[in-house]
């Protein structure tokens, strides 16, 4: 009896269903080849996108930039290829700041999640704590070391810069 009760208390709502839809990495039939679909999106659910390449070069940022547009103590992005990227939902909400001349955050208007990084306008990098599922693409690096919070201590043995990693952008340096 105790057994059944537990059962059904942790069984999922339907809104955990429609907030936590994971694993939505879907393969897809794109030019002969198989090609995966990244989809990811914000807390409030109404900005959503879709990543159809591989993610690369992803990085914890401890930067104070970052960590102050994060809340957190360092944030983590991967990159992909620009062309790659779109909108799939709530575009409309979606904010930009820009604190460098060529550089900045986009974020949903609505819930304040941060949901990617610009270059020249252009969409680079997406926050991975934003991406559903498997991203398929682990963190490789630490940097803006030099400037991270004093109260975090970092405990893996992922190589550390002082400022940015070397810049492979173009690169993907791991094949899938
Ligand atoms: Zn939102
Ligand atoms: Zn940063």
């Amino acid at each position: 009896m105790t057994k059944k009760k537990r059962y059904q208390r942790y069984s999922a709502p339907n809104r955990d269903v429609i907030l936590h839809s994971c694993t939505r990495t879907i393969a897809r039939e794109h030019k002969g080849e198989i090609k995966m679909a990244i989809e990811g999106g914000c807390l409030c659910g109404r900005v959503r996108y879709e990543i159809t390449g591989r993610l690369f070069d992803a990085d914890h940022c401890h930067c104070s930039m970052c960590r102050r547009q994060h809340g957190a103590a360092f944030a983590t992005y991967a990159e992909f290829n620009p062309d790659d990227f779109k909108w799939i939902s709530g575009e409309d909400l979606v904010k930009v700041y820009e604190t460098l001349p060529d550089a900045g955050w986009c974020f949903c208007s609505e819930c304040g999640s941060s949901l990617a990084g610009t270059v020249k306008g252009k969409i680079t990098t997406i926050t991975l704590g934003t991406v559903e599922g498997d991203p398929g693409i682990k963190p490789e690096s630490h940097s803006f070391v030099g400037s991270k919070a004093q109260w975090h201590e970092i405990n893996d043995d992922l190589p550390q810069f002082d400022e940015r990693p070397p810049d492979t952008w173009g690169q993907p340096s791991k094949a899938l």
